[in-house]
């Protein structure tokens, strides 16, 4: 287990930045573990949940920010539901996740690919393009067998489509991802 001394790496702005972007109160945790009881992925994890709020309430920013935990979240929500004070956890995992990002910290870095080549697929055509977002990935990370044994299984099904999805609204779409890249640089 990695020691953290906290006396040393306290970054209060760290935490005044988590609260200000995810509009919780850090101080109201007082570690009772129920969010970690309730993740499911806490078997991955580097940090269960709890660590991850007590090291944010220590402002411990490069131990949050490099953490494995933020890219293995599934964004359940199962330990928001079941903070007894009401905390929005999972937002907070996921403001954390952008702030890793903008801090370029990618400790998972085939679930960065995914992430980046699933939205810019969506930005691109509205909704996902499943074959695109896996030439995307296989591009970005190399891994050319990754589930190809679920192709056979997937395919006869139309569960994949060989062209871009028409759909009605993609300029709309476009704009939803212009206006939060505006908006994330201010
Ligand atoms: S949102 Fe993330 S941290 Fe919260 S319970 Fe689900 S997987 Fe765990
Ligand atoms: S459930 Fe809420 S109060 Fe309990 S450790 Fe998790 S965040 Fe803190």
């Amino acid at each position: 287990m990695e020691i953290v001394n906290i006396t040393k790496s306290y970054d209060s702005s760290f935490v005044k930045q988590v609260e200000k972007e995810s509009g919780q109160n850090m101080s109201l945790c007082y570690q009772c573990g129920n969010c970690t009881a309730g993740c499911p992925y806490t078997f991955v994890y580097d940090q269960p949940v709890n660590q991850i709020m007590r090291l944010v309430q220590a402002g411990q920013k490069e131990t949050v920010l490099k953490s494995k935990s933020l890219w293995l979240c599934a964004t359940c929500e199962s330990c928001t539901t079941r903070c007894p004070n009401n905390i929005d956890v999972a937002h907070i995992m996921d403001v954390l996740r952008h702030m890793a990002r903008r801090e370029g910290y990618a400790p998972v870095p085939t679930v960065k690919s995914f992430w980046d080549s699933f939205l810019s697929s969506v930005e691109k055509n509205g909704r996902v393009f499943e074959i695109g977002l896996l030439v995307s990935y296989i591009a970005k990370t190399g891994r050319f067998w990754t589930d190809v044994d679920l192709g056979p299984k997937v395919l006869p099904k139309g569960k994949m489509h060989f062209k871009p999805p028409q759909i009605q609204g993609k300029e709309e779409v476009q704009k939803i991802f212009n206006r939060f890249k505006e908006e994330s640089q201010k």
